[in-house]
C-alpha cells in the first residue's frame, strides 16, 4: 500500500471555505493564463478548472484594470480566488476590497512598513491569508551575494525575512512557497523550510516546462516531497492549458493516496500476448472515469493470461482476448461478454459501482 496518512505538522490557514495545512487534505490549485481584465475569458477558464477538480485559483493582478475585474470574477465562480500581486500595495488593497480569498505578495518587496501595515490590517479585517512566494529565479540580491547563487539556505532565509515582517505586525495567516525550476534545489528548499517553520507549504516546481516534461519534473519533485509528508497545497506549472495542471496534480496526489474520492486507472503496458487493441480502450476509459468522484480503481488488461490476477487490487476490470471480454471484480471473474460490447459493459459496471458508492 502506498497510502500516506502522516503529514508534517503545520498551522491550519483558512482560504475561503477551505483550510490549508493542519490535518486537512492537500489542496490542488492552478493559475489562469487569461488577461484578468478580460472577465468573460477568465471566468470561462476558471469554470473549466473547477470542473477538472481545481480547488483554488489564482489570477495575476498587474494593473488597475485587473484589480477592478476581481469582484466581477469572484461573483461568477465557486472556488476561492487568489490575487497575485508583485510590488504595488495599492493593488493589494484593491484586491482585498474586491473580496479575494487570499493574496500572494512578498511583504519585503512592498517597501515602506506603513504600506505593509495597511495591507496586513486589510487582510486581518477580511480574515484572509497572505502567501509568501520565494522564487529561486528572483531571489533578493543580498542572498545571492551571501550564498553565491540561489541555494536552499538563501531561499529559506528570504522566506524567513518576509515571514518576520508579517509576524512583527502580529499577522500569522501565512502560507509559503519556495519554487525553483531545478527539482533538486526545490526539494532542498522545501525540506529545509519544513524544519524551519510550521506555516503551510505551497509546493511547486516553477517553469517546469511543457505538458510532458513539466509533468515529469513536477511528479518527481512534488512526489518526493509528498512522500515525506511535506506540502499542504500543490500547483503544477505547465506551459499548457491550466486544466492539464490539475489533471497532473490529481494524478500525483492519487499516487500517494492523497486525493479523496478519485478514480484510478490501471492498464497493462501490453506485450506479445496482447489480444485486443488496448491503448484506445485504456484512453477511452481513462477519460470516462475522470469525472467520477469515487475511490474506484479500474483495470484494463490485454489478455486473460495474467489479467485478473495481475490486477487483483482493482475494484473492477476488463481483460480482453479471443473475441471476448472478461469482466472481473477484485480479481474474480463476474462474466464474459462479446468483444464488441465489452467496453460498454465495463462502463455499466463502473456506473453501478459509482451509484452504490453515492448511496452508501
Ligand atoms: Fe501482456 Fe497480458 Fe500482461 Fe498485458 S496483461 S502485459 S497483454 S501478459
Amino acid at each position: 500500500m502506498n497510502e500516506i496518512t502522516h503529514r508534517k505538522h503545520t498551522r491550519p490557514v483558512k482560504v475561503g471555505n477551505l483550510v490549508i495545512g493542519g490535518k486537512n487534505e492537500v489542496i490542488m490549485q492552478s493559475m489562469c493564463t487569461t488577461k484578468t481584465h478580460d472577465v468573460a475569458s477568465t471566468v470561462e477558464q476558471i469554470l473549466r478548472l473547477e470542473e477538472a477538480g481545481c480547488q483554488i485559483v489564482r489570477v495575476a493582478v498587474p494593473d488597475e484594470r485587473a484589480a477592478e475585474a476581481l469582484s466581477e470574477i469572484k461573483s461568477q465562480i465557486n472556488i476561492p480566488l487568489v490575487a497575485d500581486i508583485h510590488f504595488d500595495y495599492r493593488l493589494a488593497l484593491k484586491a482585498i476590497e474586491a473580496g479575494v480569498d487570499k493574496i500572494r505578495l512578498n511583504p519585503g518587496n512592498i517597501g515602506r512598513i506603513d504600506r505593509v501595515q495597511k495591507v496586513v490590517t486589510a487582510c486581518k479585517e477580511k480574515n484572509i491569508p497572505i502567501r509568501i512566494g520565494v522564487n529561486a529565479g528572483s531571489l533578493e540580491k543580498k542572498f545571492l551575494v551571501k550564498y553565491g547563487y540561489p541555494t536552499a539556505e538563501g531561499m529559506v532565509a528570504s522566506a524567513l525575512e518576509h515571514i518576520k515582517i508579517l509576524e512583527d505586525l502580529d499577522f500569522h495567516d501565512i502560507i509559503v512557497s519556495l519554487k525553483a525550476s531545478n527539482v533538486k534545489l526545490a526539494l532542498e528548499a522545501y525540506e529545509l523550510a519544513s524544519r524551519s517553520f510550521d506555516y503551510p507549504l505551497h509546493l511547486g516546481i516553477t517553469e517546469a516546462g511543457t505538458l510532458f516534461t513539466g509533468s515529469m519534473k513536477s511528479a518527481a519533485g512534488l512526489g518526493a516531497l509528498l512522500s515525506l509528508g511535506i506540502g499542504n497545497t500543490v500547483r503544477v506549472s505547465l506551459s499548457a492549458d491550466p486544466v492539464e495542471e490539475i489533471r497532473v496534480a490529481k494524478e500525483v496526489l492519487k499516487a500517494f493516496g492523497l486525493a479523496a474520492n478519485a478514480t484510478t486507472l490501471v492498464s497493462c503496458p501490453t506485450c506479445g500476448r496482447i489480444e485486443i487493441d488496448l491503448i484506445p480502450i485504456a484512453n477511452e476509459i481513462e477519460q470516462y472515469i475522470e469525472s467520477i468522484k469515487a475511490p474506484i480503481t479500474v483495470a484494463i488488461l490485454g489478455c486473460g493470461v495474467n489479467g485478473p490476477g495481475e490486477a487483483r487490487e482493482a475494484d473492477i476490470g476488463l481483460a480482453g482476448g479471443l473475441g471476448k471480454g472478461m469482466l472481473f471484480k477484485k480479481g474474480k471473474i463476474i462474466r464474459t461478454v462479446p468483444e464488441e460490447i465489452m467496453v460498454e459493459e465495463l462502463k455499466k459496471e463502473i456506473d453501478s459501482m459509482y451509484e452504490h458508492f453515492k448511496n452508501t
